[in-house]
């Protein structure tokens, strides 16, 4: 292959490649053409301040940008990219249509964004431009957004659970002819377990990946250009090539995932990783194919013995969650963005930028964020989450504090988790109660509880716990509907078992709490 020479005007096509998509077997590079076709790469101001990003989040992205690049120049293909200290406009569409007048191309090329926003501006670009826009299927998810609309059809409520199912079959995943190995499709009672009294004890630390002089130098861009922005760079650590994710994912398949299952729920004062696989981010920027992640959970059960329970859940996770996130994105957008099916009005509290609240539960959590750009799947759901719900914060606060926190979080997959998982913002189109539940929980779950201000079993009163009482408050509102759902006519019958008198005390303490968040 023989590089385009540098001086030469014109593109035949621009293929824009966005920084969520650095995956060499993109749809993008179907019919490239090295002699006349061009990659345009643009790092846009915008994209770490539309919502607050979290610095590591956009250290992150532009790192692994810049080394993709690399990796395509040194393959031969023409690579224009606009580095964000270079370039003075801040969005995306600025930095596109400035190499378009460049290169007066004849038609321009993408991969669907995960994020329609972007869909949106690479339309605007398009039409700006007057030129044909080919938006291309992104083979990196194992269902197409066609395929997920057909499954849905026109069902009011979805269940991740018959979608998993039907993808195991049509992927072959843990099967045995068209039964599930093990007999069950779901392990998930065996993978709720805390850790007990005695904490987690040893626990494998993931890879350490070198810095090199180009995340150095995106290091320091970050700390100068974002310097206000939440969170730390002190721990930056993520894969940034995908030579490094296929060593995060080995590591995680040799060391982690046979313990992953039984954990995956516990929380622990201090304890970031866990078990978890930490493949998120790699996931999400493409550097890895799920199939391939998939493959290799199943290859260790099938040759090392692992446990079923344990590597079913981490497959389902990524095969029914994450593929099924994406499906409800595209089909429920853009009512997802504004959804608010209880009417929830409060502001997001202060703390959850600085971790400032005497609620350990919410300041390990929060603090745990803003020092990796990280936390799991239950602290998400199960701790800022349900906070959100309960202290009935305006969901699309909430969100945006999701997407700007996370270094995984592109929108086809943060706002599905939390406005219509954690939040239950659509109204339960597909989770079949809202997750909410009291300090009790975060008791089992964690130690988080030992040494609170708080005491999760106080319902009302000075040391009543804020998780508790906003949860009793939520059901004692919502009694009607909690009742006639036979998931959650349990919790009333609990409610209906306390005294007018509690009753009357959880309303003033509530009431009080919601006017009182940012001190609690
Ligand atoms: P593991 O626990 O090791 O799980 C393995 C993989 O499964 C993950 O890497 C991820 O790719 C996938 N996965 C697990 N759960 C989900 C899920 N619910 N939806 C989609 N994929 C899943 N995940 C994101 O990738 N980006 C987000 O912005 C994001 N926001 C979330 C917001 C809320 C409120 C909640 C409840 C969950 C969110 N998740 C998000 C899902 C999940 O919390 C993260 O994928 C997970 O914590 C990432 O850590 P890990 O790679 O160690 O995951
Ligand atoms: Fe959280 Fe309540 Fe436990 Fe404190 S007592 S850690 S606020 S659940």
């Amino acid at each position: 292959m023989k590089p385009v020479s540098k001086s030469q005007p014109h593109a035949r096509r621009i293929v824009i490649v966005l920084g969520d998509q650095l995956n060499h077997d993109s749809a993008a590079f179907d019919g490239f053409d090295v002699a006349s076709d061009v990659v345009l790469m643009v790092e846009a101001r915008a994209e770490s301040t539309h919502v607050w990003s979290h610095k590591a989040r956009t250290a992150l992205f532009l790192s692994a940008m810049r080394h993709f690049a690399g990796e395509l120049r040194r393959k031969g293909i023409r690579v224009e990219y606009r580095q964000l200290e270079v370039q003075c406009d801040a969005s995306l569409t600025a930095g596109w249509l400035a190499l378009i007048a460049q290169f007066q191309p004849e038609s321009l090329v993408c991969v669907e964004p995960g994020d329609l926003r972007v869909w949106q501006m690479l339309n605007e670009t398009a039409a700006t431009a007057k030129l044909p826009l080919d938006i291309r299927a992104d083979r990196h998810f194992m269902c197409s957004r066609e395929a997920f609309a057909t499954w849905a059809g026109d069902s009011k409520s979805l269940r991740m659970e018959f979608f998993y199912r039907q993808m195991r079959r049509e992927h072959n995943v843990l099967m045995e002819g068209d039964k599930p190995i093990g007999g069950q499709w779901n392990f998930d009672g065996d993978n709720r377990k805390s850790f007990g009294k005695s904490g987690p004890g040893f626990l494998p630390q993931p890879p350490k990946f070198e810095t090199d002089e180009m995340t150095r130098e995106v290091l320091a861009l970050v700390s100068r250009e974002f310097a206000d922005h939440p969170g730390t760079l002190a721990n930056f650590n993520w894969p940034v090539t995908r030579d490094q994710a296929l060593v995060a994912l080995t590591s995680f398949i040799d060391e982690r995932l046979d313990a992953f299952g039984p954990h995956q729920d516990a929380m622990w004062t201090g304890m970031t990783f866990g078990w978890h696989s930490l493949l998120s981010t790699s996931l999400n920027l493409k550097l890895l194919d799920p199939r391939e992640v998939i493959a290799a959970a199943e290859t260790a059960w099938r040759e090392h013995g692992l446990d079923l329970a344990g590597v079913e859940g981490f497959i389902r996770q990524i095969l029914g969650w994450r593929e099924f996130m994406r499906g409800v994105y595209f089909l429920d957008m853009p009512s997802l963005k504004t959804d608010n099916h209880y009417a929830h009005k409060n502001a997001l509290p202060k703390w959850y930028w600085t971790g400032e609240t005497k609620m350990n539960c919410l300041r390990e959590t929060v603090q745990q964020t803003l020092d990796h750009g990280y936390s799991h799947h239950i602290q998400r759901l199960m701790i800022t989450g349900m906070f959100g719900i309960t202290a009935e914060i305006e969901p699309q606060q909430l969100c945006d504090w999701y997407l700007a926190v996370y270094v995984d979080a592109v929108e086809w997959v943060e706002l599905p988790n939390t406005a219509g998982m954690a939040l239950f913002a659509n109204g339960g189109r597909f989770t079949s109660k809202p997750y909410v539940a009291s300090g009790a929980y975060v008791k089992r779950m964690s130690n988080y509880c030992n040494g609170c201000t708080y005491k999760p079993d106080v319902k009302s009163g000075l040391n009543a716990c804020p998780m508790t009482t906003l949860y009793w408050n939520f059901l004692d509102k919502h009694e009607k509907t909690f009742a006639s759902n036979p998931r959650t006519s349990l919790m009333v019958k609990n409610l209906q078992r306390m005294t007018d008198a509690e009753r009357a005390a959880v309303r003033v303490d509530g009431k009080r709490m919601l006017a009182n968040l940012n001190v609690l």
